[in-house]
């Protein structure tokens, strides 16, 4: 399949490993938002949260949390971010679904998960509701 991150799980194209066990491979982002930014791929293709089957959506949370742990080991970041960019109006650049795991210092300049998106036209709560 011609797809980035089925490549590096391969082995085709090499990578930084983080953590790594039967479902999830975890590896440094190559153009860091933050010290150690790392991301975690599913080993099983696809392009969207959406399309993870039940038993197999636990199994990356599994490994997303043992990345995490393994980054606050290595790390020790004051906090940490999660984010996914599902799907292109999201942001998601490389169509194989992918958890982001940005260590975060007091200071570093980065914001919060509100900073990805603020403002335009949102409507009222009420209506919403
Ligand atoms: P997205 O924008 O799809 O949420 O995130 C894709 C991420 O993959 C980006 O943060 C980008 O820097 C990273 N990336 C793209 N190509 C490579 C690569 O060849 N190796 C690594 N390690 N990361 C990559
Ligand atoms: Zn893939």
């Amino acid at each position: 399949m011609d797809c980035l991150f089925c490549k590096i799980i391969s082995g085709e194209i090499p990578n930084y490993t983080v953590y790594e066990n039967d479902h999830v491979l975890a590896f440094l982002d190559i153009h860091p938002c933050a010290k150690g930014h790392t991301v975690v791929v599913p080993k099983h293709h696809v392009n969207s949260l959406l399309e993870i089957e039940e038993e197999e959506w636990q199994n990356v949370m599994h490994g997303v949390r043992l990345a995490m742990k393994r980054l606050q080991q290595v790390l020790n970041p004051e906090a940490i971010n999660i984010g996914i960019n599902d799907r292109g109006a999201a942001g998601q650049t490389v169509p194989h679904v992918h958890w982001h795991i940005l260590p975060r210092w007091e200071g570093d300049g980065g914001g919060s998960v509100h900073s990805i998106i603020r403002g335009g036209d949102v409507g009222e709560i009420e209506e919403m509701a």
